[in-house]
């Protein structure tokens, strides 16, 4: 295909996890979370269906931007709504954080291995990713906050996925200190971890930090996420999105859930608790396992190869995630799912090892 720039007919496109439908799979390959959303979720979007669709919705998403501020103030106390911008689902973010800062030629730097998404935006810029390793600690050295020519931005998902592991925020701060260039912290898995990096934002106008509905609040197919940054770096982010890039669904929907925090904690507090649970079931199988600060746990088998394990899983009707990262490696990447579901898995599991 030539009629396209060069730059997408050259590259992969993102493929992300299966969403099969038809059979039922226990469904441990996409971090979604096994509690259904909060019952004023869908009581918000009901309203909003019932009051007609009619007319565009709010381009700033004011009223999810409103209540936010409210909450993050514990973390960030200089936040107002103009530190925030909404998208739909955090993938929208980072696509509209790289179209503000990275031109065609630039780089994008990211570590390996993370979200693969990130190199699938340097390629739709047309730009060049430039990707450094995790050390063995899952630290990040001084070749990630080295100078480069046309180094633009920087990402970092902290947690990390496929690892579970997170930077401290202090950590985090001195690489923003380090960079030459705006560094996003990307918080999609930040709900279900000890920290958060919101408090940089208010120190450094070069950080931006991310954070998406998708996982924590049970919200993958509403799509809403969002950026808080400072004002300055909002008002220059709001001219290169979709003017609607939220829909009003998702805006009542979004702003209901942040609304609900006893739903919140008490399915947080199941899911931190099955993750411990699920660490040491894989540990006492064999395997070698990250400690998570996500919903979801990193580990490789001592002597069963991991691509086996994903493909015999499957056919045993348990999905989970093989992540195979040309150079680095490979491994698994199991969701924490309900008590059943993990059950489900631990159940096929074993007589595989
Ligand atoms: C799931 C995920 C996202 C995207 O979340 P959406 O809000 O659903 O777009 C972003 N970053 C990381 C690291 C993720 O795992």
């Amino acid at each position: 295909m030539t009629l396209v720039r060069p730059n997408i007919a050259a590259m992969q496109g993102y493929t992300p996890g299966e969403q099969p439908r038809g059979m039922e799979f226990v469904k441990l390959n996409t971090n979604e979370n096994p509690f259904q959303c909060s019952p004023a979720v869908k009581a918000a979007i009901g309203r909003v269906c019932i009051a007609g669709l009619q007319r565009y919705p709010d381009p700033h998403a004011t009223q999810f931007r409103e209540r936010a501020a409210e909450l993050f103030k514990a973390d960030l106390p200089a936040i107002t709504p103009d530190w925030i911008l909404c998208g739909n689902g955090s993938d929208d973010i980072l696509t509209i954080v790289t179209r503000a800062f990275v031109d065609s030629g630039d780089l994008l730097r990211f570590p390996r291995p993370s979200y693969v998404l990130y190199d699938t935006l340097a390629s739709i810029q047309g730009a060049k990713s430039e990707i450094v390793d995790y050390e063995a600690d899952w630290s990040l050295g001084e070749r990630f906050t080295a100078p480069a020519d046309r180094l633009r931005l920087a990402f970092i998902a902290n947690p990390n996925s496929p690892s579970g592991t997170a930077l401290a925020p202090a950590e985090v701060a001195e690489l923003a200190a380090a960079l030459p260039c705006p560094l996003l912290v990307d918080e999609a898995y930040a709900d279900f971890a000890e920290t958060n990096c919101l408090s940089l934002v208010a120190d450094n106008e070069k950080v931006l930090v991310s954070r998406s509905l998708s996982k924590s609040y049970g919200l993958a197919g509403l799509r809403f996420g969002f950026v808080v940054a400072q004002p300055q770096v909002i008002e220059q982010l709001n001219k290169v999105k979709d003017s609607y890039n939220c829909d009003a669904l998702s805006i009542a929907g979004a702003t209901a859930a942040i609304d609900d925090r006893a739903w919140f904690d008490r399915t947080r507090g199941a899911i931190l608790t099955t993750r411990s649970r699920l660490t040491a079931e894989l540990q006492r199988l064999g395997f070698t396992c990250v400690d998570s600060q996500a919903n979801f746990v990193w580990c490789r088998h001592a002597t069963t190869a991991s691509k086996d394990l994903y493909q015999r899983l499957k056919a045993a009707g348990v999905l989970v995630r093989y992540m195979n990262y040309a150079g680095w490696g490979d491994g698994l990447r199991i969701s924490v799912g309900s008590d059943e579901q993990i059950d489900a898995l631990l159940a096929k599991l074993e007589p595989m090892l």
